[in-house]
């Protein structure tokens, strides 16, 4: 019965309902092991890395989940200059690294033409592609980024229940969000998106509903990560995402979604040790590294925990190299682009 339902092409949310309700051990292992093949037959052995930049902590929403909420008074507030996020990027690319993520709070002091800027001295410099994720912008904000280079960005949508996203979202809705999504994709970027798992109120059905969106939205790339508790955030009395959980949901999502980069996210390294092992074991086949250098690297303070020193650039490559080893994986060469391109719609 589980056989059959884990060899299906296409998934009703009730089969991906079946799938996260099932408990049994042995039930879950086949759901890694079929993962675990189908990240082998879409993707290969390679496991590509994003070098991550947070070079902003500044923010203009109120995310109820989020430490960089802009409700948070306590915390630090920093912003790197368009020369230390050069020469960050430089030294990820000198690691062999041929992806930036510049990824910042909503920081609208950094207008479009700054990005645009910074963008277009990136690319003149190193040979990568640069993904951005920097919330919610204006449409020719992203058109400009566009030109000037940009390959990706990164819009997760949290949860695709509308009403819950409401209680999470304090003036924002899940319509613009998937909107902003549709219209990045229109323009040519290769779009990343996906869901925070366990938060408060959120049912299975909801996680289901995330994984069919991600699926509707024909992502390049799909994040499913755990939810962490973050202190000066209204949840902070809430407990974390369960692991297990978490790594079911994306075994599930990798089964159902197929060929689509998944990362092995920073958050679920946060709640496990082991995390990103564990992730590459059920269908991982991303790993994105922070490389926000001090002394701002502790105050991204999205939850507590963040930052692993496999990410320390004082013990990197070794550190991931062994991690990735240890799962029999290698390390991709390249960019690292889509499964899908080439795109049947560009
Ligand atoms: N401002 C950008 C980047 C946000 S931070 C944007 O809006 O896209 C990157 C991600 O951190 C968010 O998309 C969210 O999914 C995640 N995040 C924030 N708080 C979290 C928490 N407490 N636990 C787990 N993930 C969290």
């Amino acid at each position: 019965m589980l056989k059959e339902l884990l060899n299906k092409d296409e998934f009703s949310k009730d089969d991906i309902i079946s799938l996260l309700e099932i408990n049994d051990r042995n039930e879950v292992q086949s759901i890694y092991q079929k993962a675990d093949e189908i990240r082998k037959k879409y993707c290969g052995n390679e496991v590509y890395l994003r070098g991550i930049i947070e070079f902003s902590n500044y923010c203009e929403q109120d995310c109820i989940y989020c430490g960089l909420r802009r409700s948070n008074l306590s915390l630090d507030r920093y912003r790197m200059s368009k020369n230390e996020i050069i020469e960050t990027a430089k030294s990820i690319f000198r690691l062999g690294i041929q992806t930036i993520v510049l990824q910042s709070g909503e920081d609208y002091l950094y207008t479009g033409e700054i990005i645009a800027d910074i963008i277009s001295s990136i690319k003149s410099t190193i040979n990568v592609a640069i993904t951005l994720s920097l919330g919610e912008r204006n449409y020719e904000d992203y058109a400009l980024w566009k030109d000037v280079g940009a390959d990706r960005y990164l819009l997760k949508h949290e949860t695709a229940n509308a009403k819950l996203y409401s209680v999470y979202h304090f003036n924002q809705s899940l319509k613009d969000r998937v909107d902003h999504l549709l219209y990045l994709k229109s323009i040519g970027y290769q779009i990343g998106s996906g869901n925070i798992i366990g938060l408060p109120q959120q049912t299975i059905k909801d996680i289901a509903e995330d994984i069919i969106l991600c699926k509707g939205l024909d992502l390049d790339m799909a994040s499913f990560s755990p939810f962490i508790a973050s202190p000066e955030t209204p949840y902070r009395s809430q407990k974390n995402a369960d692991i297990n959980f978490t790594l079911k949901v994306m075994a599930i999502a990798r089964i159902v979604l197929k060929n689509v980069h998944i990362p092995a996210t920073t958050a679920i390294s946060s709640l496990d040790k082991y995390g990103r092992e564990k992730g590459l074991q059920v269908g991982a086949n991303v790993i994105m590294p922070n490389f926000t250098p001090n002394p701002y690297r502790d105050k991204y303070s999205i939850y507590p925990n963040k930052n692993s020193d496999n990410d320390n650039p004082l013990y990197f490559p070794n550190s991931i190299t062994n991690l990735i080893a240890a799962t029999g994986r290698k390390i991709g060469i390249g960019y690292g682009n889509s499964l899908k391109i080439p795109r049947k719609s560009i």
